[in-house]
């Protein structure tokens, strides 16, 4: 499958890792929008959060496991933001699930 994250996860393309484990691979955002800006996926491809279902929520269940350590791990003990795009409307531009976390700085309350 033509997939770039699902090559990032092989290691076919290289990335800036930061969390590993059976489920899910998180890395650094190549073009940071805040000071902590990562990128954490499950290890399987589902195309987005509009199709979590029963078949594949462990994964997603996993990613949310994960990312307390991961915060924990990049010092955001002030708070930071969980963010995933679903579709054109939401501004997806990579078909696989993915949640963005950003902290590292008071970031804005505007959601659009
Ligand atoms: P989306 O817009 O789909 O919610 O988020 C995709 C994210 O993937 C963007 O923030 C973009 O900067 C990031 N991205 C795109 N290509 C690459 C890449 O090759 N490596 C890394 N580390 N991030 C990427
Ligand atoms: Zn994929």
């Amino acid at each position: 499958m033509d997939c770039l994250f699902c090559k990032i996860i092989s290691g076919e393309i290289p990335s800036s890792k930061v969390y590993e484990d059976e489920y899910c691979y998180a890395f650094r955002d190549i073009n940071p929008q805040a000071p902590v800006h990562i990128l954490v996926v499950p290890k399987c491809h589902i195309e987005s959060a509009d199709v979590i279902c029963g078949g594949n929520s462990l994964y997603v269940a996993k990613v949310f496991e994960a990312i307390p350590k991961i915060a924990a791990s990049e010092s955001l003990s002030e708070g930071y933001r969980v963010i995933t795009n679903i579709g054109k409307h939401g501004c997806q531009s990579v078909k696989h699930l993915h949640f963005h976390i950003l902290g590292g700085k008071q970031l804005s309350e505007k959601m659009d």
